[in-house]
């Protein structure tokens, strides 16, 4: 008798793309292990190590035992902390009961999915926006509906788009500014606005993805929608230790929610994870309660590798970009370069074939627009956590390229 093996998968499973940004991020890998001369923009995570006192604290945290299942939200320390630093740094009144601590903001706002969206529930965002917003709202069974801006805005859409785009099956409108991959932000005002759009949809919630929120430059603030009375009961605010804590392998999240909401992701995580690693728990009170000048370190580090970039890439010919605003971000129209041929002769007809021809042929990653849509098709993005030296020799692979399009 023949064995055979039914590998056939799920239709949930085929209807998933793989993240084309940790595409990038494991085929700049693979170049650099190959030795070649690769300068990599795609990779969305701070070039920096995770502060030592944080590191210290996961180590010292081991060793002291900590290695058995924790409390499926976080140990109340840990959710004391979390709801302490929302209170003191973004205003938002929150309780600890209201916090959950997952594995990564990327799967807090799944679980913020999960816990919200039935079936044909609409989820409203300006695009271009993050690879994994619209595959998560799908595998909870809601459909993505996207509210397209372009570079002459910042890609940043006005409260009557978003009053526009909601409807009587709307159930939540999700903010991430600054934003991935945009580099762009809303200032407090146009946040208020935005809200004051959603605060008539009683059955709208808002999903504030703040996880850039420390990494603002040139003077700006960030605005957390939940310190506004009339959202503090109608926001979920998702963040995490990955950005500003340089800290994107250690995989924490955590979630403020209304205290239903967050009753629902921590039933959800107990039949999922279970918890987050038990000792990145007292390592995240650290980062939270003893670092704010390792962070300012960093944003300071990235605040001047914002201008460089913004001074580099408004040189290259036929390209336009909004400056940087926040986040590590730029994400240039190179839609000028579609129709011609590369230096190296490859045809470039879309921002594939441009990213592509730009790797083989000058060493340099960066990640084709197409999966963050809306007018990202005609865009590539360009991370810029890495240091100055190589931001200017990567830049000038780039112009030196752009220049010898034909
Ligand atoms: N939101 C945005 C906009 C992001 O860019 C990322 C980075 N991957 C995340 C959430 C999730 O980050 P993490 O899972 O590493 O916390
Ligand atoms: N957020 C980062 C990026 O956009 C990390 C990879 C990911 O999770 O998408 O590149």
């Amino acid at each position: 008798m023949t064995m055979t093996t039914n590998t056939t998968v799920s239709n949930r499973a085929l209807a998933i793309k793989p993240s084309s940004t940790l595409a990038i991020t494991a085929r700049v890998r693979a170049l650099k292990a190959e030795g070649r001369d690769i300068i990599g923009f795609g990779a969305g995570e701070p070039d920096f190590g995770t502060p030592d006192r944080v590191r210290d604290a996961a180590i010292d945290a081991i060793r002291a035992g900590m290695t058995r299942y924790v409390p499926v939200p976080g140990t109340p320390e840990a959710r004391e902390a979390v709801a302490a630093k929302l209170q003191n740094d973004n205003d938002i009144a929150c309780t600890p009961d209201q916090i959950v601590i997952s594995n990564g903001g990327k799967f807090s706002l799944y679980l913020a999915m999960q816990a919200m969206l039935d079936p044909g529930d609409e989820v409203v965002m300006a695009t271009p926006a993050w690879v994994s917003y619209k595959p998560m709202v799908e595998l909870a069974g809601g459909t993505f509906v996207e509210i397209p801006t372009t570079a002459d805005s910042g890609f940043l859409a006005t409260p009557q788009q978003y009053a526009d785009a909601i409807t009587p099956r709307t159930r939540a409108v999700i903010l991430n500014s600054p934003s991935n991959p945009c580099g762009t932000m809303y200032d407090p005002d146009a946040i208020r606005g935005i809200c004051d759009a959603i605060a008539p949809h009683d059955r709208v919630m808002l999903i504030s993805d703040e996880i850039y929120e420390r990494l603002v430059y040139a003077g700006r603030t960030h605005l957390s929608p939940a310190s506004l009375p009339s959202m503090r009961d109608r926001t979920i605010t998702i963040n995490g230790l990955s950005k500003a804590f340089a800290a994107t392998g250690w995989r924490v999240g955590y979630t403020c929610a209304p205290q239903p909401i967050a009753k629902a992701m921590a039933r959800l995580q107990s039949q999922m994870t279970s918890s987050v690693t038990s000792f990145t728990l007292p390592a995240l009170v650290t980062a939270l309660t003893e670092c704010s000048d390792d962070i300012e370190r960093m944003r300071t580090a990235f605040e001047a590798r914002a201008t460089l970039m913004e001074s580099l890439v408004s040189a290259w010919p036929g390209v336009t970009c909004p400056p940087p605003m926040g986040a590590f971000y730029v994400f240039p129209d190179i839609s000028a370069a579609f129709g011609r041929t590369s230096p190296g002769g490859a045809s470039i007809t879309d921002a594939g074939t441009f990213a592509e021809g730009l790797l083989e042929e000058t060493g340099v990653a960066v990640v084709p627009g197409d999966d963050f849509l809306g007018c990202g098709p005609n865009h590539v993005r360009l991370s810029f956590a890495l240091d100055e030296a190589a931001i200017e020799a990567g830049c000038g692979r780039i112009a030196a390229w752009l220049e010898g399009l034909h």
